[in-house]
């Protein structure tokens, strides 16, 4: 008899939180699951809610704007905790922008306000006046954008659009280095994070349907953290990557 695997999937704060439809991202990873006999439960965890940090095999922390973050701020101090053990127990996790900024120190709004984050990570976000960077002339940072991961030398692609400039901090590495386009800073060359088994960037919406490599490489952390004894790569390899 066929053995029925299932990942359950929490999308974080998904109904503030989903610029540009990051929702696509559990769309990708559902189809790409689907293909090699995966069930995915995805529950959305939003203002108020317990985040149980041993239910979730993978968490989409998506996008919004400063005044969504300002709301979602007063929120998440509530789920830190849970969010930590999840992260340190290497915890898959997607965070999109402004769910990428929020895990980090802190976040500068474009009017200087600055908001808390919970300190999972070791980043933190300035806003365009910092070091001058205005000068840059760029006050967002906005565009297709393509970067590469000297590690595995793949290459995502996407759009970008924000303001806060973000700076990686101890045992963070990039997700990948910048060949067109502005990434965390529009200074380092940088673009998004990879910690533990976290995935952060600013590429908004849909990133996986448009990287089918880094889907099935997030799908296939999740799937061999569940369930170690089975060979996800091959099983993931034998389908074809897609690129919307
Ligand atoms: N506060 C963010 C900024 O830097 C919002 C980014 C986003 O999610 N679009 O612009």
């Amino acid at each position: 008899m066929l053995k029925k695997y299932k990942l359950n999937f929490a999308h974080l704060y998904g109904d503030l939180m989903n610029t540009y439809g990051d929702w696509g991202n559990i769309l990708a990873l559902k189809y790409y699951a689907s293909k090699i006999g995966v069930d995915i439960n995805s529950e959305l965890i939003s203002l108020g809610d317990e985040f149980n940090s041993n239910k979730y095999d993978f968490v989409l922390f998506g996008g919004g704007q400063d005044y969504e973050e300002t709301i979602v701020a007063k929120d998440l101090p509530n789920k830190a905790k849970a969010l930590i053990k999840y992260i340190e127990n290497n915890g898959p996790l997607l965070a999109v922008c402004g769910g990428f900024q929020l895990l980090g120190h802190y976040m500068v709004m474009a009017d200087g306000t600055k908001v808390n984050g919970i300190s999972a990570m070791d980043h933190y976000t300035e806003n365009l006046h910092f070091k001058g960077l205005i000068k840059n002339k760029e006050k967002r940072l906005i565009g297709n954008i393509t970067i590469k991961n000297p590690v595995t030398g793949e290459e995502y692609h996407g759009f970008e659009n924000h303001q806060g400039r973000t700076f990686l901090g101890k045992n963070e590495i990039p997700l990948g280095q910048v060949l067109e386009g502005f990434g965390n800073n529009g200074e380092d060359i940088s673009e998004g994070v990879i910690y533990k088994n976290v995935f952060g960037s600013y590429f908004h919406g849909p990133i996986l349907t448009r990287n089918g490599n880094l889907a099935k490489r997030i799908l296939t952390t999740a799937l061999n953290k569940k369930y170690p004894k089975e060979d996800w790569e091959s099983k993931l390899k034998s389908i074809p990557t897609e690129s919307f």
